[in-house]
């Protein structure tokens, strides 16, 4: 069977791509790092609406952690291989720079650039051996195309994201893996609860935030076979904020 795996797969973004993908008839894997209760219940709606789904926890900024689990995730399924990666785990630690801790600096890019990598890397040759083409959607952002004011951090691992897509998209496209990445602007979720939205929203041309449902639409389109020559791309999804 060809699996999905979504990274920070247990709230936000990444339940809602993980439901859709799920009502797609395609089996999920619901990463998370910490948050188990939340996961359980993306993974309880899923299997009580007749899908297929486990969990599976790592930390993606931490490359032995990743390599343990797909290889324990690997070897318990030696018929099935992933098919669908979401790289969509990520943090925020805004600060102006000259105050920013090099902790957060560092954190932000570990979870947002290095978990792109080390996950990625890990699941590209089965991927690309296989033969029957694959799927990876990286979750970037607007602050990665245009940069945000208190967010060199993010905006720099959103950027670097960017480039590394539109270069392993150059990769594997001779064997039918496309390679995209999503860009949201302001969307409801826990990520943004704590900013100020009655004064953001009044900068986004639709005048609101965006669902976690409206992205999770455009990443099962990048997922499904009518999306199959469509790579290298982002593809914004912002409300007219740009
Ligand atoms: P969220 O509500 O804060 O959820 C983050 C998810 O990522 C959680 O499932 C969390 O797992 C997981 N996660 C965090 N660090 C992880 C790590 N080191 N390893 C594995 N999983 C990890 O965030 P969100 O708003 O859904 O954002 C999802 C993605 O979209 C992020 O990449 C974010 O940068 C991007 N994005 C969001 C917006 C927005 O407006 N919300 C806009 C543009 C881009 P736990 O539950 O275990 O903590």
């Amino acid at each position: 069977m060809k699996y999905a795996l979504v990274t920070g797969g247990s709230r936000g973004l990444g339940r809602a791509v993980c439901l859709k993908l799920s009502r797609m008839g395609i089996p999920v894997i619901i990463n998370y790092q910490s948050n188990q209760k939340a996961a359980e219940e993306v993974l309880g709606e899923i299997l009580s609406s007749g899908g297929n789904a486990e969990l599976l926890r790592f930390n993606v900024a931490d490359a032995d952690e990743v390599s343990r689990g797909l290889e324990a995730w690997e070897q318990a399924h030696p018929d099935d291989y992933i098919a669908y990666l979401v790289n969509n785990a990520g943090i925020r630690k805004d600060n102006l720079m000259f105050m920013m801790p090099a902790e957060d600096w560092h954190s932000v890019i570990d979870v947002t650039l290095h978990g792109f990598f080390n996950v990625t890397r890990q699941l590209l040759p089965k991927m690309m051996m296989r033969g029957h083409g694959g799927r990876i959607v990286n979750m970037t952002s607007l602050s990665g195309l245009k940069g945000m004011a208190g967010q060199t951090n993010y905006s720099a691992a959103k950027a670097a994201l960017i480039g590394a897509t539109k270069a392993l998209a150059q990769e594997t496209a001779p064997r039918n893996v496309t390679v995209n990445a999503v860009a949201p602007g302001f969307i409801e979720t826990d990520m943004t609860k704590d900013l100020p939205q009655d004064e953001l929203k009044k900068l986004v041309p639709m005048k609101r935030f965006g669902k976690p449902e409206e992205v999770a639409s455009l990443v099962g389109f990048l997922c499904s076979d009518e999306a199959g020559y469509i790579t290298g791309e982002v593809i914004s999804i912002n409300g007219g904020l740009y």
